[in-house]
C-alpha cells in the first residue's frame, strides 16, 4: 500500500509555501473556524502570523451538525481567505464538502482540507486526488487507524501523494470533553506510514482550556505540526467559539511550545 511504511522508508514531507510537514519543523496551522468576514480574518491572522504560525485557516463551507447554524460564507469566504492569505504571504487551507466544488476550491487555497464527517467520502476523496494539491484528511470521528489509513490510500491512488494526516478526537463514552484526542495514533501512524500526522487539539477537546495542554502532549508524541482555532474575539463566534483560543492565548502556547520543538 502506498501509505505503508512497507512501500516507502522515507518519510514524505508535504510542502505548501513556506510551510513544510514531515521535516525538522513543526508548523503550525492557526485560524478561526469559520471564516466571518474580512476584518475578523485579517485580524486572526496578523495576530497568528505575528505569533510564528506558518499557515492560516478558515472554514468557507461548514459541515455543522446542525442545518440551521452557520453554514459558512462559501464563495465570499474562499475570496477573503485568498486575499488574506495573500496579503500576509500564509499558505492558506480550507476545507471541501462537496466533490463537484473540488475543482473550484483548489484555484483559492493552497492546501485542501478532507474534515472528519467526509473521511471516507470516497467520491470526493478521488476528486481531491485530482487536483494534486496538498491534502489535510482529519481522522473521521469513528474510523479506525486503519480505516484512516485508507482513506489516505483513496488519495494517493488517484495520483496524489500529498497527504498529512490530522488527528482530531474521536468519539469515546467521555462526554465531559468533545471528543477523546487519541494521542496514542501520532506513534502509531508513524510508525505504519510515512506521511506526516499532525494534531488537532481543538476539535480534540472541544474546550479552550484543553487545547494548550494536548497540543503540547500532542508535540511530545511526535506531531509533525498542529491545528489550532483562533478568534479575535471567542464568546462571538457564530462556530467552535468555546474551543477557540484568543490571540493572546495562542502567543503563549506558540512560546511554550518553542523550546519542546526544538529539543525534540
Ligand atoms: C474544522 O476544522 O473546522 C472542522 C470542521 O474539523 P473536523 O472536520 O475535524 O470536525
Ligand atoms: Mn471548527
Amino acid at each position: 500500500k502506498l501509505a505503508s511504511r512497507e512501500f516507502q522508508k522515507k518519510n514524505t514531507t508535504v510542502t505548501v509555501g513556506k510551510a513544510c510537514f514531515g521535516g525538522s519543523r513543526i508548523p503550525i496551522i492557526a485560524g478561526p473556524c469559520a471564516i466571518e468576514s474580512y476584518n475578523q480574518l485579517y485580524q486572526t491572522g496578523v495576530s497568528v502570523k505575528a505569533a510564528g504560525a506558518a499557515m492560516l485557516r478558515g472554514g468557507a463551507y461548514k459541515p455543522r451538525s446542525s442545518p440551521y447554524t452557520f453554514q459558512g460564507l462559501e464563495m465570499e469566504g474562499l475570496e477573503i481567505i485568498k486575499t488574506v492569505g495573500r496579503e500576509l504571504g500564509l499558505p492558506i487551507v480550507s476545507e471541501v464538502t462537496d466533490p463537484r466544488k473540488v475543482g473550484l476550491i483548489a484555484e483559492y487555497v493552497d492546501m485542501l482540507q478532507v474534515g472528519t464527517r467526509n473521511m471516507q467520502n470516497f467520491v470526493l476523496l478521488q476528486e481531491v486526488a485530482l487536483t494534486k494539491k496538498p491534502v489535510l484528511l482529519k481522522r473521521g470521528l469513528a474510523a479506525t487507524i486503519e480505516e484512516w489509513l485508507m482513506a489516505a490510500e483513496y488519495i494517493m491512488a488517484g495520483g496524489n501523494n500529498q497527504v498529512v494526516l490530522c488527528e482530531r478526537g474521536i468519539r469515546t463514552y467521555e462526554t465531559y470533553t468533545r471528543n477523546t484526542l487519541d494521542l496514542t495514533a501520532i506513534p502509531v501512524v508513524k510508525h505504519l506510514s510515512h506521511l506526516p500526522v499532525i494534531a488537532d487539539p481543538s476539535h480534540g477537546t472541544g474546550n479552550w482550556r484543553w487545547v494548550s495542554p494536548m497540543a503540547k502532549a500532542s508535540v511530545a508524541a511526535g506531531a509533525d505540526g498542529l491545528e489550532i482555532e483562533v478568534h479575535p474575539c471567542p464568546e462571538e463566534a457564530l462556530s467552535d467559539g468555546p474551543q477557540s483560543l484568543t490571540p493572546g492565548n495562542f502567543s503563549q502556547l506558540m512560546s511554550e511550545l518553542k523550546p519542546l520543538a526544538t529539543a525534540l
